[in-house]
């Protein structure tokens, strides 16, 4: 019964029902990465003379705690903001950092926000009464810099975050971010730990996420930020990849079958919760629906 309930929370705080204001308390991942773990994780990264934050949290007010937080750990440091999609959790935080902030993103994800941005934001205000308050009257502004596949930031003594598209998994903009030498990367809902994954509305295909999962295997991180769930080493893109050709491999043997989509997720729901018992699955239906819809 505790199982059920826990099972039932954690896949719910992955809709947005987690509390969405952050706090300032941080946790090191690595040598120059810092994490407030919240809704979603935020990542913070810190070399000789700029500062690089990953992502916003939910309206302005998370964004001015975020620029409190990266201020405390590294003062009068240049600050470079990114996010890894347009999501409103992770985008929407924007208009609380300080103005001189200088805001980054790839051309695949601006055109995600060009184009579903402000329709987000009002289905997150939707949600409950904390939400509209938390994102009244955010308006999205266009970045400083728009880069297409990769953009190399140099953030002083040595540290440099590479901001990596690689194609469409989770959305079709999803930013990634590796930080050197520390070999960590902060994975957006593109790498998670132990999540089932996702594919939002004109997002992704399971196969373009794996074909991301294959390039982002080249990079060899020795550590992993994902944003809706708890810090891991390497193996979790491994971990990932496996998930995701085992559970396509498996619809679409359904699908062979003349197996409705339907029933599809709901037989291999009850399968894989019994194959990856650690896993707090709720349900695979929503990713076994893009199997079925991927031409
Ligand atoms: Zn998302
Ligand atoms: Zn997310």
């Amino acid at each position: 019964m505790i199982r059920r309930f826990l099972t039932f929370f954690m896949a719910a705080s992955a809709f947005g029902q987690a509390n969405p204001i952050l706090g300032e308390d941080t946790v090191k991942v690595s040598d120059h990465v810092w994490a407030i773990m919240g809704f979603p994780n935020i990542g913070i990264v810190v070399g000789s003379n700029a500062t690089l934050v990953v992502d916003t949290g939910l309206g302005p007010r998370n964004g001015a705690t975020i620029a409190k937080v990266a201020a405390k750990l590294a003062p009068n440091h240049k600050l470079y903001l990114t996010t890894t999609h347009f999501h409103p959790e992770h985008a929407a935080g924007e208009p609380g950092f300080p103005p001189d902030t200088i805001l980054i993103r790839n051309k695949a994800q601006q055109d995600d926000m060009d184009k579903h941005g402000q329709e987000l934001i009002a289905t997150f205000s939707n949600r409950n009464a904390q939400q509209k308050e938390l994102l009244a009257g955010v308006t999205l502004r266009a970045p400083d810099e728009i880069f297409d596949k990769e953009k190399t930031l140099d953030l002083g003594g040595g540290v440099t975050a590479r901001l990596l598209w690689f194609g469409g998994a989770h959305t079709k903009g999803d930013e990634l971010i590796f930080v050197d030498p520390d070999k960590t990367l902060i994975s957006g809902d593109v790498v998670q730990n132990k999540v089932v994954p996702n594919i939002s509305n004109d997002g992704g295909t399971p196969s373009s996420w794996i074909a991301v999962l294959d390039q982002i295997e080249k990079l060899g991180a020795l550590h992993v930020l994902p944003d809706h769930s708890a810090i891991g080493d390497g193996s979790l893109v491994a971990k990932e990849r496996a998930f995701i050709v085992d559970l396509r491999a498996s619809a679409l043997d359904l699908e062979r079958q003349g197996v409705s989509a339907a029933d599809a997720g709901t037989r291999l729901t009850a399968e894989f919760k019994t194959k990856y018992p650690d896993w707090p699955i709720n349900s695979v239906a929503n990713f076994v629906n893009s199997v079925y819809a991927e031409p």
